[in-house]
């Protein structure tokens, strides 16, 4: 059988994604999560004719008729319930995001009105509606303003606040196990043997998902041990939503990851990925619903499968609508060997016009994550062998 492409590898974690379930958030703790309903306008968008100026408002007719010389018969302040203009030769001291007054039709700024008094003098002719946010002309009641599946960031949490909302549904936070496995690994913090390595992948992978925004985290290690992998594989299958797993998925003898899932009710969907790095990345979904995503162990190609296929299903878990990765050209050639898609870690680069490119930041192999440090993330290239030139476009995906 040939191995599958990363695209057809994404399409078949999507195919077995359930969705989260539903919660209702707070406002303030809204940030970040994902919408599972729609919004709509409470009111028209401006809900008044809304006054755009500190100034005087007029009925611009009779402005005209008086020659710009008009009486101020009060004032007006936002939040003040409307005036109504006395005659066509008064005016209303008048705040922004005031109500424009009863029959009045224009707003002069305080800058371009001379005042003596109670006397105004507004010298240039005034166009109506000048300086009035027309009422509904943003949106109308009860017109759709966030469509569930929607990320809520600032002005989207301004936008549900502003349809009235004190609360809001949205997905509930995916609780998650980070597993690292392997018997060479020692915590950071901890003495460490010349034949022993540090455990820094869970540290990556949890990194990366509270910068994404998933907060329930949790974590463990395990040794490369068939009794112990199952038993704590067990007990994280009973009490999480999705596990991601590094190390322990290749041919080697101790790499039991696969065996102990499948002995353990978590149905495999594929095993390994046409790719480079990150060949023999792991899912399968559990028949009690999570989802284990087991990545290689080799750095580079855990926080590679991490962000190419893992946030994207966490997000999509969460209802979030998908968004095609952004697209970038290479600012140098680069040689692709093997026939396999290739990911390469890069630095993204701005221009003097803004135009963003990629500047290529190859590593020494999977294991090289001190490479890493300073690149934004990686680009997919497809498989080779081929020299892809300078300007090459290729998706970009973000650590
Ligand atoms: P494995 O996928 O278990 O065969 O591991 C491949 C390589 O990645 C080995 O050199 C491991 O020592 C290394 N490795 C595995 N897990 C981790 C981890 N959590 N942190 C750092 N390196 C790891
Ligand atoms: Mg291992």
């Amino acid at each position: 059988m040939s191995l599958l492409t990363p695209a057809q590898a994404e399409s078949l974690i999507e195919q077995h994604l359930v969705c989260l379930p539903i919660e209702s958030l707070p406002l303030t703790q809204a940030a970040g999560a994902v919408l599972r309903e729609n919004i709509y306008a409470e009111r028209d968008q401006p809900p008044f004719d809304r006054v755009a100026m500190d100034g005087i408002a007029l009925d611009s007719t009779g402005a005209a008729e008086n020659a710009g010389r008009l009486r101020v018969a009060g004032s007006q302040a936002a939040g003040d319930p409307p005036w109504t203009l006395p005659d066509t030769s008064s005016c209303i001291e008048i705040m922004t995001g005031a109500m424009l007054p009863r029959d009045c039709d224009a707003v002069v700024p305080v800058e371009l009105v001379q005042r003596n008094g109670d006397i105004v003098h507004v010298r240039k002719p005034v166009q109506p509606w000048q300086n009035v946010h027309r009422r509904g002309s943003d949106c109308r009641q009860g017109s759709l303003l966030l469509a569930a599946g929607t990320r809520l960031s600032a002005p989207e949490v301004a936008i549900v606040a502003g349809a009235g909302m004190a609360r809001v549904r949205v997905s509930a936070q995916p609780m998650i196990a980070v597993i690292s496995t392997g018997n060479e690994l020692v915590e950071p913090g901890e003495n460490i043997e010349p034949h022993q390595v540090r455990r820094s992948n869970a540290y990556g992978i949890t990194a990366s998902l509270r910068q994404h925004g998933f907060a329930r985290v949790a974590d463990d290690h395990v040794r490369d041990d068939e009794a112990q992998l199952t038993e704590r594989l067990g007990f994280h299958l009973h009490t999480h939503d999705v596990l991601i797993l590094s190390g322990g998925v290749s041919m080697g003898r101790l790499d039991l990851v696969p065996k102990v899932l499948e002995k353990l009710g978590v149905s495999l969907v594929f095993h390994h990925i046409a790719q480079r790095p990150g060949k023999p990345m792991w899912f399968g979904v559990s028949q009690s619903g999570p989802a284990v995503f087991a990545l290689p162990g080799n750095p580079v190609s855990t926080l590679v499968c991490l962000a190419r296929y893992v946030l994207p299903a966490l997000r999509a878990a969460m209802g979030q609508a998908p968004k095609d990765p952004p697209r970038v050209a290479i600012t140098a050639p680069v040689e692709v060997k093997v026939a396999l898609a290739y990911y390469l870690p890069v630095k993204l680069k701005t221009d003097d016009w803004g135009r963003t490119s990629a500047e290529p930041c190859p590593t020494n192999g999977s294991g090289d994550f001190t490479a890493l440090a300073g690149t934004d993330g990686f680009i997919e290239l497809p498989p080779g062998p081929n020299t892809f030139p300078k300007g090459f476009v290729a998706r970009f995906f973000r650590w």
